[in-house]
């Protein structure tokens, strides 16, 4: 039986002294069944571990950079992320494909670099509204994913989570519908189960992100392979992010 993970994605918002008023006052009651993770800017991670490490809240990172270390200015890497009490790391964001121009194949290095150190690697995949037009979803999402897990042993490919992102429903306040999320995420795991193995595509957790709510997060998780909700905009607002994780455990 696969958990339901609620992933909240800050990007960049929130100075050290925002993230720490924050994560003073946001607390949870433990569900067995739900994870809740926050994935606040690198800077603010020793907030996050100060404040929830005695908790159930989990906290990760939003990227990496996939070697162990030297001359790579400015970059972050698996092990300073680790030692920092992170749990999981968001690799190939839209955001960082389309504005940083980030390839699939540096996208799966990232994602082999994470596994190696032992935290899970949240791979993002999505269309563009283009793409969606064009018929090519399942082109584009099969090329990331099978680019992504093409070198993972069968036990790696189970430790992923996978985040359906339509690119389209990031931050627009149009999300997919539940239907439409469903389809793509089924083609996903079938996608796993030819690239990785049954067992790999059993495990695999399946996040939706784009425009969830407190509102629309329900019907998302009634969807059978659907594993919980990778949350941009709602994340940043304590009571609708709490909201979120509250119906996540109805
Ligand atoms: C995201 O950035 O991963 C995201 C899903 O954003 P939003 O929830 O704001 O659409």
């Amino acid at each position: 039986m696969r958990n339901i993970l609620i992933a909240g994605n800050w990007k960049m918002n929130m100075t050290v002294t925002e993230a720490a008023a924050f994560f003073k006052s946001f607390r949870i009651k433990k569900n067995d069944k739900v994870e809740l993770l926050f994935c606040p800017p690198y800077v603010d991670l020793p907030m996050a571990r100060f404040f929830l490490e005695n908790s159930s809240i989990r906290w990760g990172a939003q990227n990496v950079y996939p070697e162990e270390k030297g001359a790579f200015t400015g970059e972050i890497s698996p092990a300073m992320l680790k030692d920092l009490g992170c749990s999981y790391v968001i690799c190939g964001h839209s955001e960082r494909r389309q504005i940083l121009g980030e390839s699939d194949e540096f996208v799966a290095r990232k994602v082999k670099a994470v596994l190696a150190v032992g935290m899970v690697p949240i791979l993002c995949v999505g269309e563009t509204a283009e793409e969606r037009k064009l018929g090519q979803t399942e082109e584009r999402i099969g090329s990331e994913i099978r680019t992504a897990l093409f070198e993972l042993s069968e036990e790696d490919a189970a430790r992923l989570v996978i985040a359906y992102e339509p690119i389209w429903a990031i931050g627009s306040g149009t999300a997919a519908t539940p239907a439409d999320a469903e389809d793509i995420s089924s083609f996903i795991r079938k996608t796993v189960k030819a690239v990785a193995g049954k067992k790999a595509a059993e495990a695999v957790r399946i996040l939706y992100g784009g425009s969830v709510t407190d509102e629309n997060i329900g019907d998302f998780l009634k969807e059978k392979d659907i594993d919980g909700g990778l949350v941009g905009g709602a994340s940043l607002k304590a009571e609708t992010f709490l909201s979120i994780y509250k119906k996540a455990c109805e």
